[in-house]
């Protein structure tokens, strides 16, 4: 293994930014960060960056390094350390806008949309949690999400993030949402970018997860890891009202299979599969009664 990391000092920092150079090993230690409470991510053609609390970082670092010898990776990264007064700035400085699709677009406050855009334009200041848009798995969420939202939708978001889906599913015509995350960042976070789209009327957060979801929803959106999303398929059918559509996302077009059985054995029916890079998100209903 190959590997270059620039002098830390954990006692003073805040936060670490860790950045690679582009190459075939991104999904895989992406998707080992999204397990590890990485608080965002950063990417451009060339280079991604992943951001974490300092004071996980070098458990974090022990696991990635286990994992490049397992899975015989070879790669090259560099880490900073920020401390806490430097986070917002720094973070803000590197978010651009994103185009998600040809009707939506993720800016934040501090950016204008092109000149002549005239599509759904989401606000979202992503501050430490994840769902700035920049992620594969955010996009197709949303790709998924603008095809199949109904009027009047009842919507849940699990593992809301920024808020981004929960805020998006309203804005395309979802009568209400309620977003759930385990993180208390993106509670704050979530609150925060509803009012700066103006469904905060329309859209309820909870710091937690499932025992917040009440009643039966039209739309159920997940874009949390394979295993997390397989464990709580069977609570989201429960939830699902007849006829109802669940996009689940955060796992591997190679994982697609696993997830889509464990629908089928609940008697719901997988729709449409939608892939960006080597991540999948899919479409699956559950049949009128
Ligand atoms: N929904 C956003 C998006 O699509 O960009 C954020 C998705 S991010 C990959 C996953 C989020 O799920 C994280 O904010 C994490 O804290 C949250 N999370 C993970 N497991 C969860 C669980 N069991 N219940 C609720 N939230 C969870």
């Amino acid at each position: 293994m190959e590997s270059t990391v620039t002098a830390s000092n954990p006692e003073r920092a805040s936060f670490v930014r860790v950045r690679f150079a582009r190459s075939g090993h991104d999904d895989d230690i992406q998707a080992f960060f999204i397990g590890q409470d990485a608080l965002g991510f950063l990417e451009d053609e060339d280079w991604w960056e992943a951001y974490f609390s300092a004071t996980l970082w070098s458990e974090v670092e022990r696991g990635m390094r286990d994992m490049f010898t397992r899975m015989d990776i070879t790669t090259e990264y560099g880490v900073d350390e920020f401390k806490d007064e430097n986070w917002n700035a720094l973070w803000e400085s590197s978010i651009k806008p994103i185009q998600v699709s040809e009707s939506i677009l993720i800016t934040p406050s501090w950016h204008q949309p092109p000149a002549g855009y005239d599509g759904l334009k989401l606000v979202i200041d992503p501050k430490m949690s994840f769902g700035t848009g920049y992620h594969a798995t955010t996009r197709l969420m949303l790709r998924l999400l603008e095809r199949c939202i109904r009027k009047d939708d009842r919507i849940l978001d699990v593992g809301t993030g920024t808020g981004v889906l929960a805020i998006a599913g309203v804005m395309l015509g979802g009568k209400h949402a309620d977003g759930v995350d385990i993180d208390e960042w993106s509670y704050d976070n979530a609150m925060e970018n509803a009012l700066r789209n103006g469904t905060e009327t329309q859209t309820r957060f909870f710091h937690g997860s499932m025992e917040h979801a009440s009643g039966q929803y039209d739309c159920i959106l997940s874009n949390i890891t394979k295993l997390d999303n397989m464990d709580m398929l069977p609570g989201f059918e429960a939830l699902l009202s007849p006829g109802g559509r669940m996009i689940l996302s955060g796992f591997y077009s190679t994982d697609v299979d696993d997830v889509r059985t464990v629908a089928e054995q609940l008697g719901m029916r997988c729709q449409e599969e939608i892939r960006e890079d080597e991540w999948s998100a899919i479409l699956i209903i559950r049949e009128d009664a």
